[in-house]
């Protein structure tokens, strides 16, 4: 895969027995968008492409619930502005997205990751990162009291995007407005005072307030990875000031590369134009849904295109990516029963050439035409693939029943809702999660998916 930093392909390897993977979660204070959901195909694709090479995987992601300033003029946390918008409390904001993007995510046959560790659940973590740079010397107590990491303590910053700190000049976007008592521009906020802002605050050595944003997945990746990173997954954007920031921080901690390969995707695009709520053209994975079509259409659509390259979804791409997954599954199905899979080393090695899914697709197209190639072999070959790809080509989906132990739970938590007990709701969605069924609240109630 190719890694941002070193700007070259390289192998993934790892020193221990599982791969250690760590993928930037949402900021759950609206529904991911179908270019969000890329990222996280991506990061599932990887996985998958190294399980199918023999390799154990752990994959951690974080939920961003708290610290992810909007970086407009106002800077203000996104999820207490969308808990005003929605006139509401922010965890309740921050529970109802978090459930939304798990929905999602087991709609795209996304595998769940290991752990997703929230920040608003890992503050002490932070914390304790936040003291240890501060006692070795990289970071420092503003004049506002808010405690900064000092960009010149860490030598090699601007490995990832080449920004290095001499080109960066005052007054850019990676800056917040509230930062005033940094002492130098490109330092930032590992922890803000709270000011006048009285929720979503804790207490800590320096005062009440909360984390700053890059300081999160530090503390998370190092953490619930044993201290080192092998792949490092997030979209493009993410590759500054994010990650650059966040490499300073975890190199810091183990004076050592904390992270071995970082691996962005590139944007997608919607109907040729960058989505954004101003322009109105946000697209959700429930606006695909509710046209009927099956939302793995849309990750084969992103299959069909390179990870690093900007892709423009359209209605049209979407439309015939659902004619093709159509015509494929009734094809597998007509190719027999079988379960076996039958390896294809053209498939294998474009999915292990920099994830080359566009060849590994076309590769697909070329055996379902070639009538050299028995059924039984087809299927073979199209259920292989699929252990990657994912798009239910040759297994039936299974029918929704769930145990008399599970629609206990389920029964449960509705009424811990009722009582308005959201920490007994929260703990019982968890134990759902484990046994694999997925709940959301919606206005008319709770529903529930199998993962
Ligand atoms: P956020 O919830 O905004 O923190 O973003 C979650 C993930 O989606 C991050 O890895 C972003 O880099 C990624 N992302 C944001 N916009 C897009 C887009 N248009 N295409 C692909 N990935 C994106
Ligand atoms: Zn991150």
């Amino acid at each position: 895969m190719y890694d941002t930093a070193s700007r070259e392909v390289k192998e993934i390897i790892s020193k221990n027995s599982a791969i250690s993977m760590y993928c930037c979660g949402p900021t759950v204070y609206r529904d991911a968008h179908v270019g969000n959901l890329r990222t996280f195909i991506l990061s599932d694709l990887i996985k998958r492409a190294l399980k199918l090479q023999g390799d154990t995987v752990r994959l951690i992601q974080n939920i961003t619930d708290v610290g992810h300033l909007a970086e407009d003029l106002d800077s203000q946390d996104k999820m207490l502005m969308q808990a005003k918008k929605e006139n509401s409390e922010p965890f309740e904001i921050a529970r109802k997205y978090e459930t939304k993007f798990h929905f999602d995510l087991a709609a795209l046959n996304v595998e769940p990751a290991d752990q997703y560790p929230r920040a608003s659940e890992t503050i002490e973590l932070m914390q304790e990162m936040i003291s240890s740079l501060i006692e070795n010397g990289s970071a420092y107590i503003g004049t506002d009291a808010n405690i900064y990491f000092s960009a010149k303590s860490f030598a090699s910053y601007g490995a990832i995007s080449g920004n290095k700190l001499d080109a960066l000049q005052p007054g850019h976007r990676y800056e917040y407005l509230d930062e005033g008592g940094k002492l130098f521009h490109a330092d930032w906020a590992l922890w803000k005072s709270a000011g006048t802002r009285t929720e979503m605050i804790w207490d800590s050595p320096w005062g009440a307030g909360f984390p700053g944003w890059h300081i999160e997945c530090s503390a998370m990746s190092l953490r619930y990875l044993d201290n080192h990173v092998d792949v490092h997954v997030g979209g493009i954007d993410l590759r500054f000031p994010h990650h650059e920031n966040e490499r300073a921080q975890s190199n810091s901690i183990t004076k050592n590369e904390s992270v071995s390969h970082w691996i962005h995707g590139e944007h997608l695009l919607f109907e040729g134009r960058k989505m954004s709520k101003s322009a109105g053209n946000v697209l959700l994975l429930s606006d695909i849904t509710a046209r009927g079509i099956d939302p793995l259409s849309l990750r084969l659509v992103i299959l069909e295109n390179k990870y690093r390259s900007q892709m423009d979804l359209t209605w049209d791409s979407i439309d015939a990516a659902f004619t093709t997954l159509k015509r494929w599954r009734k094809k597998v199905d007509s190719w027999g029963s079988s379960l076996i899979v039958k390896k294809d080393d053209e498939i294998f090695s474009s999915l292990m050439n920099d994830l080359d899914t566009p060849k590994a697709i076309q590769r697909l197209r070329t055996i379902e035409k070639d009538s050299l190639i028995s059924d039984e072999m087809k299927r073979a070959i199209f259920m292989y693939a699929d252990q990657v790809l994912a798009l239910d080509l040759g297994i039936k989906k299974n029918s929704k029943s769930i145990s008399a132990q599970c629609a206990k739970l389920l029964e449960e938590r509705n009424i811990a809702r009722q009582e308005k007990d959201w920490a007994k709701s929260d703990l019982l969605r968890d134990q759902l999660m484990q046994e694999g069924i997925i709940v959301s609240d919606t206005s008319s109630g709770q529903e529930w998916d199998l993962i």
